[in-house]
C-alpha cells in the first residue's frame, strides 16, 4: 500500500510552501487509499522549539490534512537511529573516522585554495588491501558512511524526471558525530526505510540530499531485503508575487497567520492545491475532490507562483457559500477583537447574511458590519461630498415620514423614493448621505435592508446626530 508523510523541522512556523507539500502528500494517500504519516524532524535541537511543533500541529489541525499515523519524533528515536548505526559498522558500510575539526578545515581550506570541490579525503576509509592509520589515543571518532566511489545513482524523480549523480561526486557522508548524534540525512532514510515510506514527497531542496539518501537505503536494503527504496517527487518552489522566492516579506509567514488574516482553511487548500498542479479548467474544488483527482502527472516542473488576487476570490467564494452559524462564530470572535461586542439586536445572522457576497476575508466582513453594533466613524471625505447643506433639510423631513411607518424594508424604500421624487432628485443624492450618517461610509448593500436591519430608533437618531 501507498505510505507517504511530511517531514517537517520545526525550526519556524508551518509556513505555506510546507502547508503545499504536506498536502500534497496527503492528497497522494488518500488518492491511492494509502496512509499518511506525520513525522517532526526535531534533531537540529538548537533550532527546534516546542512553539514550533505546536504550530505545525495547529496548522495541521487547521487544514483539515488529518494523518493516519504519527506524529512521530526524531528525538524519541534515537535509540533506533543507534542500533542501525551498529548494524552497518558490522557489516562494513559504515567506518569510524578520526580525523579532527582541525584536520578537516585545514583540508577544505586547501581544497578551495585549488578551486576543487571540498569533500572527505577517505583517510579512514577501510578499503581492501589498505592499511588504516592508527587511531589516535582518546578520541572519540564520527562515523561515516562508505558511499560507493563508482557508477552512478539514479531516480526517477516523479516530478523533475530522470535524474543522475555520478557517486564520483559523493564523499562519505558522517551519519554520526563524535558526540554520539545522528544526522539528518541519516534519520531521514531509517525512518523512510522503518516507516515503509513508498513516495517521498517533498521540496526540491532536498534533492541533492536524496542521491546520498538513495545510497544508503541501497546498503541497508542489502542487509534487509524488505527494504524498498521509494519513489520520489520533488516540488518545485513557490515564489512571491514578485517572482522572488517566498518569504516573509510576503506576509507569508505561518499558516495560522492565514486564519488570523481571516481566510478560511477551505479556501487555502483549494487554493494550495491550485499551487503548482493544475486539472484542466477546475478552479474551485473541494479537499476530498482533489484527494480523488491528484495526481503527480500535472505537477508544473518550474516555480509556482503565490497570487494573492486568486486566493482572495476564492476566499470570497468560500465565505459566500459559508454555513450561516460558523460565520456568526467566527466574526463574533473577530468583532470582539476589533472591541465590537455583538448584542441581540440586530441578529449577527442576518447582518452576515446582508454582506457575506461582498467580503474577501473574514476581517473584512467583520469590520464592515461593525457599524451595527457601535456607532459608525463617518469618513470627512464622504460627508463632505454627500451630506450637503442642500439635502440636509430634505433628509430632515425623511426623518419625519420614517417615523410613521411599520420598519420593514419595502415601506422604508417607499419613504426614500417618495422623497427622491418629489425634490425631483436621483435615488442616490438621498441614498448616499443616509449610507455616510448610518454607516460612515459611501458603499453598502442596499440602505433600505441596512436601515430594516439597524432599527427605526437607531436609524433615527443616527441620522438626527449627523444633522446637528
Ligand atoms: N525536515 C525537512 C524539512 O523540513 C524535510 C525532509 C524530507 O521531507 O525529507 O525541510
Amino acid at each position: 500500500t501507498v505510505r507517504t508523510r511530511f517531514a517537517p523541522s520545526p525550526t519556524g512556523f508551518l509556513h505555506i510552501g510546507g502547508a503545499r507539500t504536506a498536502l500534497f502528500s496527503w492528497a497522494f494517500a488518500k488518492k491511492h487509499g494509502g496512509d499518511f504519516i506525520l513525522r517532526i524532524e526535531d534533531t537540529d535541537v538548537a533550532r527546534s522549539t516546542p512553539e514550533a511543533v505546536q504550530a505545525i500541529l495547529d496548522g495541521m489541525q487547521w487544514l483539515g490534512l488529518d494523518y493516519d499515523e504519527g506524529p512521530f519524533y526524531q528525538m524519541q528515536r534515537m535509540d533506533r537511529y543507534k542500533e542501525v548505526i551498529q548494524t552497518m559498522l558490522v557489516a562494513g558500510t559504515a567506518y569510524h573516522c578520526y580525523s579532527s575539526r582541525e584536520e578537516l578545515d585545514a583540508l577544505r581550506e586547501q581544497q578551495m585554495a585549488n578551486k576543487q570541490k571540498p569533500r572527505y579525503d577517505g583517510k579512514w576509509r577501510p578499503e581492501v588491501g589498505k592499511t588504516l592509520p592508527t587511531p589516535p589515543a582518546g578520541i572519540t571518532p564520527a562515523i561515516r558512511f562508505k558511499n560507493p566511489v563508482d557508477g552512478v545513482v539514479a531516480w526517477d524523480d516523479m516530478v523533475k524526471g530522470r535524474i543522475e549523480i555520478a557517486n564520483a561526486e559523493l564523499d562519505d557522508l558522517i551519519i554520526a558525530r563524535a558526540d554520539g548524534t545522528p544526522t539528518y540525512n541519516f534519520c531521514v532514510v531509517v525512518d523512510d526505510s522503518d516507516m515503509g515510506i513508498t513516495q517521498v514527497i517533498r521540496g526540491d531542496d532536498h534533492v541533492n540530499n536524496t542521491p546520498r539518501q538513495i545510497n544508503m537505503l541501497k546498503a541497508l536494503a542489502e542487509l534487509d531485503a524488505k527494504i524498498v527504496i521509494p519513489q520520489y517527487a520533488h516540488l518545485s518552489m513557490i515564489l512571491g508575487n514578485d517572482g522572488q522566492k517566498l518569504s516573509k516579506r510576503h506576509g507569508a509567514v505561518s499558516v495560522m497567520q492565514y486564519d488570523d488574516d481571516g481566510y478560511l482553511p477551505e479556501a487555502v487548500i483549494n487554493y494550495l492545491a491550485r499551487l503548482g498542479w493544475s486539472h484542466g479548467d477546475e478552479e474551485v474544488f473541494s479537499k476530498q475532490q482533489f484527494a480523488e483527482w491528484f495526481d503527480l502527472d500535472h505537477i508544473t516542473p518550474s516555480a509556482a507562483q503565490f497570487n494573492t488576487e486568486k486566493l482572495n476570490w476564492l476566499n470570497a467564494h468560500y465565505i459566500k457559500q459559508a454555513d450561516n452559524a460558523y460565520l456568526v462564530k467566527d466574526i463574533t470572535k473577530r468583532l470582539a477583537k476589533l472591541g465590537v461586542t455583538v448584542s441581540e439586536q440586530p441578529a449577527l445572522s442576518a447582518v452576515i447574511d446582508l454582506y457575506k457576497e461582498r467580503a474577501n476575508t473574514l476581517n473584512e466582513l467583520a469590520a464592515s458590519i461593525a457599524y451595527f453594533y457601535q456607532n459608525p466613524v463617518i469618513d470627512e471625505v464622504a460627508a463632505e461630498k454627500h451630506l450637503t447643506a442642500e439635502i440636509k433639510p430634505i433628509l430632515a423631513a425623511l426623518t419625519q415620514s420614517l417615523g410613521s411607518i411599520d420598519w420593514q424594508a419595502e415601506a422604508i424604500h417607499h419613504e426614500i423614493e417618495a422623497a427622491v421624487t418629489s425634490n425631483s432628485l436621483k435615488f442616490p443624492k438621498v441614498a448616499m448621505p443616509l449610507r455616510v450618517m448610518l454607516t460612515g461610509i459611501a458603499q453598502s448593500p442596499s440602505i433600505d435592508q441596512v436601515m430594516a436591519l439597524l432599527g427605526k430608533d437607531e436609524v433615527l437618531a443616527r441620522i438626527n446626530s449627523a444633522l446637528k
